[in-house]
């Protein structure tokens, strides 16, 4: 990664329902290149945080009440999540969220809505997709409700790509998933990283593979970051080791 920062979420509280505080001052940044994990347990405030960048808290009837979040320098409050994706950031929700009744290639060309960059550069793109994911390639006639969840996974991953995002918010892929197809999903998010430069924010609870696929990592508890650090230097904290990768 370089020393250019993308995303920089300062002192963010959270309410939903204008009762509940979830979020008590978040703060982290995400450099260009980088994978930068978000961690914590259930209910720490990780699909908060992300879904406060992407402008998804409207729906959940939860707002953004003290603090700065900026792209790129840039103010995204009041933006619409469409309007970000446009500046190149984009969020995979947790538990996947194919269209089950269209196929896999539907689902993919549903990412390219944003662009305007015309059908032979989003044909190009599916192409890389697929070169990126073979399994989609072998099922993109399949109806996405058909297929496993590592391919709606995959499916989800893809299709987020096809809007040629810089930065893409990924909560919860390893979430259902056998052990080796959370290693295989990881392998690609680490591919996409370092050959199209894509930078990750990756919320998961799964910590050890988190780790050792991320380059930094902050660590919530209850709504507020308690450590953060280089990912090596992470690993080999004790607190850490003993409260979140499951060994002392
Ligand atoms: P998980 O892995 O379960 O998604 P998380 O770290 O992503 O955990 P959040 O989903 O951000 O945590 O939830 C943080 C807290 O906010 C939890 O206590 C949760 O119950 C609460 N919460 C989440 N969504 C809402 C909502 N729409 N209305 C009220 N409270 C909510």
């Amino acid at each position: 990664s370089t020393n250019e920062t993308l995303l920089e979420v300062n002192n963010i509280e959270v309410i939903y329902n204008h009762v509940i505080l979830v979020l008590k001052g978040v703060s982290l940044s995400v450099p260009k290149g980088g994978i930068t994990a978000l961690l914590g347990g259930n209910g720490a405030g990780k699909t908060t945080t992300l879904k406060a960048i992407s402008q998804l808290l409207h729906s959940e009837r939860g707002e953004v009440t003290k603090g700065t979040i900026a792209y790129r320098g840039q103010s995204v409050s009041g933006l619409n999540p469409s309007d970000l994706v446009k500046r190149g950031v984009i969020q995979v929700m947790e538990g996947r969220h194919c269209f089950e009744h269209l196929t896999i290639e539907e689902n993919l060309l549903t990412g390219s809505y944003t662009r305007t960059d015309g059908s032979a550069a989003v044909a190009a793109d599916l192409e890389k997709v697929y070169a990126y994911f073979p399994r989609l390639a072998e099922r993109r006639k399949s109806q996405a409700g058909y297929t496993s969840g590592g391919e709606q996974q995959m499916c989800a991953i893809g299709r987020a790509l096809m809007s040629r995002p810089e930065t893409i918010l990924l909560d919860e892929p390893s979430m259902g998933l056998a052990p080796q197809l959370v290693e295989e999903i990881f392998g690609i998010v680490k591919d996409l990283n370092e050959k199209e430069g894509v930078s990750f924010l990756l919320a998961e609870q799964n910590t050890n593979v988190a780790l050792r696929f991320a380059h930094y990592g902050y660590i919530l508890e209850s709504g507020r970051v308690v450590m953060d650090g280089p990912a090596a230097e992470l690993r080999e904290n004790p607190d850490v080791k003993e409260f979140y990768l499951g060994m002392s």
